[in-house]
């Protein structure tokens, strides 16, 4: 059965303008967080979307759910173009599609109690009132590996690793077909971050969640994606399956990330690869393949000519002139 699609995000763009002087400001440029940037999430799977900080990640995942607007293209949520719609029908949708944020610090209410956190977004969508959401709080405690009574406490009285919990309670309390998760265990010990997302795997079989999970690090990717997106300076460079992706990358890039990956076996050396700089300023990008600056296989032709992304085996892209179609 072909997999149906709940997401569709076509050619999206995202330049933040550039202005100089304060009375009459002018635009000078424009950041290229995203560039061109399309793929697909289907029903019930995870993407990964994985690149260096800096590379348009999670933008792209702001973009999506509108809390920064896009320049252009389209993202379609089960066929929609949300990116038309006005700010009712958008409210009426947001309760679909939630986001668990990066840093559980800073995106809990720290004069909220708990209760309160979960229960803010079932109030603003009118889904249950007094005795219901009181429960429905509890359920959701429960669900994510807290107790109920954590409802009185306030976020500075968790861990790290239980506030992630309190975020995901939060974006759960909706019953979201989508959650974007924003790199939701890179300011957790490793240690907590396996758990966390062996929660997130198990959420996603018991609600039928649908995740586009972003993070910098393949290795936090492997397990929990179906499919994995590679993106650099704005552009996706690389999308396949994640076996395939993991055993066949394609892309210089990609194999560059793929070799800083630690491999448990003190017999077996991996050839690593060093990429030389950081990566270069999205105000003014590289010409040709953004990459070419710091590619260890660039050609003249890279420098001149961007990459058109090419099928280079079932639903395996890469966008590269080293690979043909
Ligand atoms: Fe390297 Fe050229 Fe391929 Fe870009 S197009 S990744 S510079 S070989």
């Amino acid at each position: 059965m072909a997999a149906e699609a709940l997401l569709e995000v076509k050619n999206l763009v995202k330049h933040f303008p550039i202005t100089q002087g304060i009375i009459f400001s002018k635009k000078v440029g424009a950041v290229q967080a995203v560039d061109d940037v399309s793929f697909t999430v289907n029903k019930g799977e995870t993407l990964g979307l994985v690149g260096e900080s800096g590379c348009g990640k999670s933008t792209t995942g702001r973009v999506i759910l509108r809390l920064i607007e896009a320049t252009s293209g389209e993202v379609r949520f089960e066929g929609r173009n949300i990116l038309t719609l006005n700010a009712k029908e958008m409210r009426e949708l947001r309760k679909d599609m939630q986001i668990i944020f990066q840093d559980p610090y800073a995106s809990l209410n720290p004069r909220m109690t708990v209760g309160d956190i979960i229960a803010e977004p079932l109030k603003i969508h009118g889904l249950a009132k007094g005795k219901e959401r009181q429960k429905r709080v509890q359920e959701l405690l429960e669900v994510v590996g807290l107790a109920s009574y954590h409802a009185r406490r306030y976020p500075h009285e968790f861990s790290g690793g239980q506030r992630q919990r309190i975020g995901i309670a939060r974006a759960l309390a909706v019953r979201p077909k989508l959650i974007i998760c924003d790199e939701p265990v890179s300011a957790l010990d490793v240690s907590i971050q396996a758990q966390v997302i062996n929660l997130l795997q198990d959420l996603q079989k018991e609600f039928g969640l649908t995740y586009l999970f972003i993070a910098h690090d393949l290795s936090v990717v492997k397990h929990i994606s179906d499919r994995v997106a590679v993106m650099y300076l704005g552009k996706i460079v690389e999308l396949a399956d994640k076996y395939e992706l993991f055993d066949n990358a394609q892309h210089p890039y990609t194999q560059a990330l793929l070799s800083a990956i630690p491999v448990p076996d003190p017999h077996y050396k991996r050839e690593r690869t060093i990429l030389q700089g950081d990566v270069p300023s999205p105000i003014n990008p590289p010409s040709g393949c953004r990459f070419h600056t710091r590619c260890p296989k660039v050609m003249d032709i890279c420098k001149v000519q961007v990459p058109e992304s090419v099928e280079v085996s079932p639903n395996h892209w890469v966008a590269c002139h080293l690979v043909r179609k």
